[in-house]
């Protein structure tokens, strides 16, 4: 005989989700819970990856119901997908943002947001430390629509207003900037752009959300490569958006048309990735203040660029408006483009690798990655000298790393 089955009352749908508990929850648990449903489909604790390229209508009327905006939900890949929408909501209560939009990349979201905002005949102003890819976009993809590009050096905020002219549109800047960490003053920033009406834009990849929040201090939209930090495991490319919900709709609207979309594997190894966030980034945080104070302090290093120095021109900045100064620490030994490679080469836990913001330590040395094709010159000319390091800090434990660097630059310079 059977055992008659035992009976559990069933969780209505509509019963409240129960967590997370605090009315303002802190950065893990907000990577941890942000943007879940508690009741997940197939009752998983884990974020399913929803993997299709298009959902299905119960009929005519739920479609016309949709387009009138009288459901919220997706109907084809491109426009969205269910595990993407759970990465997305994460991302933005962990910024404090009205909406995220997520991208194949970094540099998807990056061109997407400025094609949005711009048109022919406008014209952005860009602080001069980025992403080399970024100065690219804007100086050479950007130009060929009718769209002008004011460069002004980063910190020097006179210049910056004195390059805005009526039609500028888009002021933009990286904070901390990449290679050199040079850290912006966000509410200066965005004090400058909302007294001339032009938007202000913070790729703010080397921060992340959990050392600095630049929506708080009024910039209008922050995109990030999510490839960074906020994957964080150097095993996925994607790219984010954040802002209000009209800015980042405009946005949507033009992915929806170019399609650099995020996969729904990629969104789920994003939502694994940010479980462990909070946790990563403070270990980030102190082993890379170890890592530059111990080089700040070596006889073969000429200088560290990082914002958790004192002697780093915008540390009180940075000390106001971030919560740590994030894990890549650069620096310049004393020495030329020889020298700098052989300590490259003598380090033995981090890998020879473009890219930054992953568990494993990463080192690279500009003029050699990203600037290889330029003459000493012409790297010199937008500000990369021969002699730089650029070190991603991973979570290994920093005594090893330090120790790992001391034997290096005793090796190169031996
Ligand atoms: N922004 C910054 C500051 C970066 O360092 C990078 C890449 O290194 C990007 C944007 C572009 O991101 P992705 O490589 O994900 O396209």
């Amino acid at each position: 005989m059977t055992k008659p089955r035992k009976r559990t009352t069933p969780r209505r749908r509509e019963d409240p989700p129960p967590s997370p508990p605090a009315d303002t929850p802190g950065p893990s648990t907000l990577a941890v819970h942000a943007g879940e449903p508690r009741l997940k489909p197939g009752h998983a604790v884990a974020t399913p990856i929803i993997q299709t390229s298009t959902f299905t209508f119960e009929d005519t009327q739920e479609i016309k119901d949709h387009f009138d905006g009288k459901i919220e939900r997706v109907e084809y890949g491109r426009y969205g997908n269910w595990t993407q929408r759970v990465a997305e909501t994460k991302l933005a209560a962990l910024e404090g943002a009205g909406d995220c939009l997520l991208f194949a990349s970094g540099m998807a979201a990056m061109t997407t947001a400025l094609f949005a905002m711009l048109s022919r005949g406008t014209h952005v102003v860009v602080t001069d430390d980025s992403y080399r890819r970024t100065r690219q976009f804007l100086n050479q993809t950007l130009h060929r629509y009718g769209i002008e590009v004011s460069t002004v050096p980063a910190g020097d905020y006179e210049a910056m207003e004195d390059a805005i002219r009526p039609t500028t549109r888009v002021l933009l800047s990286e904070s901390p900037t990449n290679p050199y960490n040079r850290v912006l003053d966000l509410e200066r920033f965005a004090e400058i752009g909302r007294r001339h009406r032009v938007k202000t834009v913070i790729d703010g990849t080397f921060a992340t959300p959990y050392n600095q929040r630049p929506l708080e201090w009024g910039v209008d939209l922050v995109m990030h490569s999510a490839t960074k930090y906020l994957g964080g495991h150097n095993d996925l490319m994607a790219g984010a958006v954040l802002g209000s919900r009209e800015i980042v709709d405009g946005v949507r609207n033009l992915q929806g048309i170019t399609g650099a979309v995020v996969s729904p594997f990629v969104a789920f190894l994003l939502v694994r990735g940010l479980k462990t966030f909070a946790l990563r980034m403070e270990r980030h945080n102190t082993s890379a203040q170890a890592i530059a104070e111990f080089l700040a302090a070596h006889p073969k290093v000429s200088a560290v660029h990082y914002a958790g120095l004192t002697s780093h021109p915008e540390h009180d900045v940075a000390k106001r408006q971030m919560r740590g100064f994030g894990g890549v620490v650069s620096f310049e030994v004393k020495g030329d483009l020889d020298a700098a490679s052989r300590v490259v080469d003598s380090c033995r836990i981090p890998y020879i690798a473009i890219s930054l913001g992953g568990v494993e330590s990463l080192v690279e040395q500009p003029a050699i990655m990203s600037f290889y094709e330029l003459t000493t010159e012409e790297r010199l000319a937008i500000g990369i000298k021969d002699n730089l390091i650029r070190y991603s800090v991973g979570i290994e434990d920093a005594a090893d790393l330090i120790a790992d660097l001391a034997q290096a630059l005793d090796h190169a310079f031996a």
